[in-house]
């Protein structure tokens, strides 16, 4: 499988190529350069399979000439093993018409794990083939970091710097990437603001100092291999709900799209999906895309569901991109546009095939936690809040009543326990396999906020490329 670039002028790569290098060089984000349909005899096939192996079927048509079936399928073995529920992604069900994808059970207690797992093994098998070395450098205001540092601690060839904004994120997210004590992680408290830290990141990028000895990467959602890994759970909801012969439909919480494009991918493999609802907080950039066409940014306002505070939606691209007939240089300009105004109109084409899949919506504070007290009281589940946005949209969408719609449950409750507790009254308890993150012992550096100390204290610690 080929991959170009969504704003056309960066070569085409295959999967091996776009997993190391994550964004395009030419500012753009990869995409396949067909989507791999199944037919619905495929699809019925599939069910019943274990995740591993749906997994591996899934994804096969995406990684074909960078790695085999039999590869493949070892890799999914080994990143889903560390799951602590059997069936990975397990769906609830709440009543009649809603259920829940719980996909909280990973290491980190976020949907990330998922991705990421594998994303780990991805690069560990790749840059053994090159025999090179990956330094992997990021920004975190929270599930991002755990999860990557989880992913890759202790593996080969991979070093992971990740910048955190001292004293700014939860006890809880803090533990769960201070207390990893692998060789290669190393976690920096630095003295400013989120913004601050993914400004200094963003410069390593641009800096040949650096970039002309480190192969750098980065692990947020542009990086093409997390999307794919996500299109799986789609698929394992779809068929216990009655897939291919029924239609579902799907609400998710979302900040950056990388999640619900992984639903729009699964449409377009041929999996029937009936709508795709894109839930926002009050940072409703995307709600206003959708419903008016106005993709314009604003400032962010701290919600309860932090993990969705964002201005820019990166993988939006993706979705004009292919909405828009796949044209890069009308990408590469209507990017120009917006990044030099901060405001951009959808065209016509782009609205149109956004309306024929996606409903969207906005929740605020208030039914969020509304959402929170349904599930407890209703049906006696305690959710996190990112997930209660999601469930709240759900029950609102003009959805037939036929259709089974399911929430996707993106955090574990107890990694957002405050917001929890004053929505319900109940306290949720971390599960035991992280029970002891307070006991455990933490190691970082504080570094002030100048790109110059982050700079040298990776360049001191990194290991140069071989390349
Ligand atoms: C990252 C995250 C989201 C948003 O997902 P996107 O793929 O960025 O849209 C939602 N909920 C939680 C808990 C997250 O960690």
């Amino acid at each position: 499988m080929d991959y170009i670039s969504t704003r056309g002028s960066a070569p085409a790569l295959d999967f091996q190529g776009v997993t190391l290098a994550g964004l395009a060089p030419d500012g753009g984000l990869f995409v396949p350069r067909q989507w791999p349909r199944f037919s619905p005899e495929e699809i019925a096939s599939f069910t019943g399979l274990p995740y591993a192996e749906l997994a591996t079927q899934v994804m096969l048509p995406f990684v074909s000439g960078s790695l085999d079936e039999a590869t493949l399928r070892d890799l999914c073995h080994r990143g889903y093993g560390r799951f602590a529920h059997e069936a990975v992604t397990p769906l609830r069900q709440f009543d009649q018409q809603h259920w829940l994808l719980e996909l909280f059970h990973g290491p980190t207690l976020a949907f990330k794990d998922v991705a990421l797992q594998l994303l780990g093994l991805l690069f560990e098998t790749f840059l053994a083939r090159s025999n090179d070395h990956l330094t992997i450098v990021g920004a975190t205001s929270g599930d991002t970091g755990s999860a990557a540092i989880d992913a890759v601690a202790g593996r080969e060839r991979v070093d992971v710097f990740m910048l955190h904004p001292k004293g700014r994120v939860s006890e809880v997210q803090r533990r769960q990437m201070t207390t990893v004590l692998a060789p290669n992680v190393y976690n920096i408290a630095i003295d400013g603001s989120f913004d601050d830290a993914q400004a200094m990141v963003k410069r390593m990028f641009g800096d040949t100092a650096m970039t002309g000895t480190y192969r750098i990467s980065a692990v947020n959602s542009i990086n093409w291999a997390r999307l794919m890994a996500q299109v799986v759970y789609y698929f394992a909801a779809a068929l216990q709900l009655g897939a291919p012969a029924r239609k579902v439909a799907f609400s998710v919480p979302t900040g950056n799209f990388g999640d619900v494009f992984a639903g729009y991918v699964a449409s377009k493999m041929g999996l029937p999906i009936e709508r795709l609802i894109v839930a926002t907080n009050v940072n409703d950039i995307l709600h206003r895309a959708l419903a008016q066409g106005d993709y314009s940014t604003g400032t962010v306002t701290p919600t309860d569901a932090p993990s969705m505070d964002i201005q820019v939606s990166s993988n939006f691209e993706r979705l004009l991109f292919d909405l828009g007939g796949c044209d890069g240089s009308a990408m590469a300009e209507q990017m120009r546009a917006f990044e030099a105004s901060k405001a951009m109109r959808l065209s016509h084409a782009q609205r149109e095939g956004g309306a024929a899949l996606f409903t969207s919506a906005r929740v605020d504070a208030a039914e969020t936690a509304e959402a929170m007290r349904w599930a407890a009281d209703r049906c006696g589940e305690l959710i996190d809040p990112h997930t209660a946005i999601g469930l709240h949209a759900a029950r609102r969408a003009a959805i037939d009543s036929h259709v089974p719609v399911v929430t996707l449950a993106t955090a574990h409750p107890a990694k957002f326990p405050d917001a929890v507790e004053r929505a319900t009254g109940m306290r949720p308890a971390l599960p035991t396999r992280v029970g002891d993150l307070f006991e455990r012992e933490e190691r970082y550096v504080e570094l002030p906020g100048e790109y110059e100390a982050v700079a040298a204290y990776v360049a001191e610690h990194a290991t140069p490329s071989s390349a």
